[in-house]
């Protein structure tokens, strides 16, 4: 999408700190991180939100997942806890219109 910025991050138009590519998925650190390790897994594809998701995206996301869940042993923080999220719409806070799980571990997590 045109002026999507998680589009130009996977195009490499804007910069960021990669920490996963394949040809579905990206991962990279937040720019503004909540937590010691603060992960964002966004696949490729432009989906807006878990909102519009279709059938056909059932494996794409379920990699987002298992890619989330190997970062976080890579980060060493699988044995102690993390937490994967999708913010989705207004009230959750979502902020950029294309799809992607926050990895997020490092401290104990308080409820937002
Ligand atoms: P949301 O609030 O939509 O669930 O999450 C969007 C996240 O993307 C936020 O945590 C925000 O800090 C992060 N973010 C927004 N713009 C950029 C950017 O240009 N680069 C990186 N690395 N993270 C971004
Ligand atoms: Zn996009």
């Amino acid at each position: 999408m045109n002026n999507c910025i998680f589009c130009k991050i996977i195009k490499k138009e804007v910069k960021s700190d990669l920490v996963y590519e394949d040809e579905e998925v990206i991962g990279f650190n937040d720019i503004y991180p909540k937590s010691p390790v603060h992960i964002l897994v966004v696949p490729k594809k432009h989906i807006q939100s878990v909102n519009v998701l279709k059938d056909e995206d059932k494996e794409l996301i379920g990699k987002m997942v298992l890619v989330a869940r190997d970062l976080a042993k890579e980060r060493n923080i699988f044995e102690t806890g993390y937490r994967l999220t999708f913010n989705t719409g207004k009230d959750a806070g979502q902020t950029v219109d294309h799809i992607h799980l926050h990895l997020m571990g490092g401290k104990k997590l308080l409820f937002a």
